[in-house]
């Protein structure tokens, strides 16, 4: 491994399952000690005790990231307990797919919330920190991890406003790079295809047997797929800024 997150801290959001929680399995196992945010409180203690029985450092925080107050408290809980924080894994999300005609705009509602106001107000609490621990940290280097999605780039009809939400992450994580550039706070986008999680359960059913009929014969990534490609990026020596990764099953859509 070319550079091991022994001393650093790093924070998850949505680690209670799919890529959050492998993000979390897989910093850990080199070194990082984690802060893992989410709602289901039992899901994160569960993967907390797993880490600590690995030998892992980690602390589970119940957050609705939404909600700016308690994104905000969150990173300061993170920090108070473990000290500092290099690396801020932006993964939290939701995907309601459906056509914009007739749709309930509750769920149009719901992934603004947590797929970019979530991000925003989790990415502004930590921003402070991240910057202190580029300068004053095991690595030189701090990172922001922003979870898209191959929805990001390619919108298509059915996706509306799940593309929305993903192609504004990586507007606001491309803004974000130019204005930390230089101060060692690296900003890397993740473009996942399908990953094999919990994500489509969410879809409404009539919606989501479509969706998956789509999929039916193609191998997913698994959530370890992209954990992997997280842990890659941010274990890179600090010269290295690694600031897109697409990343899909073989398939060509
Ligand atoms: P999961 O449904 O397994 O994970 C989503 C996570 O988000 C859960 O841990 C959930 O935790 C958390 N979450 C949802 N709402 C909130 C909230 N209000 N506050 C805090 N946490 C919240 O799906 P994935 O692992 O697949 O999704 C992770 C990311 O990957 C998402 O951003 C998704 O868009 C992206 N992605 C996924 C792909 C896929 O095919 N699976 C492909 C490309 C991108 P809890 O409910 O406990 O709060």
């Amino acid at each position: 491994m070319t550079n091991t997150l022994n001393g650093t801290v790093a924070l998850v959001t949505g680690a209670s399952s799919g890529i959050g929680a492998a993000t979390a399995r897989a910093l850990a196992a080199r070194g990082a000690s984690v802060a893992l945010v989410a709602r289901r409180k039992d899901r994160l203690d569960e993967l907390a005790a797993d880490i600590r029985a690995d030998g892992g450092t980690a602390l589970a925080i119940e957050a609705d990231i939404t909600d700016p107050a308690q994104a905000r408290s969150a990173v300061e809980q993170a920090v108070a307990s473990l000290g500092r924080l290099d690396t801020l894994v932006n993964n939290a999300g939701v995907m309601l797919l459906g056509p914009i005609e007739d749709a309930p705009v509750e769920e149009w509602d719901r992934m603004v919330a947590i797929n970019v106001q979530g991000l925003l107000y989790t990415t502004h609490a930590a921003l402070p920190h991240l910057l202190a621990a580029a300068s004053a940290g095991p690595r030189d280097s701090a990172d922001v991890v922003n979870v898209s999605s191959v929805a990001g780039r390619v919108a298509r009809s059915g996706w509306g406003v799940y593309n929305l939400t993903k192609h504004g992450v990586g507007a606001f994580s491309e803004s974000l790079r130019q204005e930390v550039a230089g101060r060692h706070v690296r900003v890397t986008l993740i473009e996942p295809g399908a990953v094999a999680t919990e994500l489509a359960s969410h879809i409404r059913p009539e919606i989501r047997a479509a969706a998956q009929r789509a999929f039916s014969d193609l191998e997913l990534l698994t959530a370890e797929d992209v954990a992997e490609t997280i842990a890659f990026a941010v274990t890179r020596p600090a010269r290295v800024v690694i600031n897109e990764i697409l990343l899909r099953p073989d398939t060509a859509a």
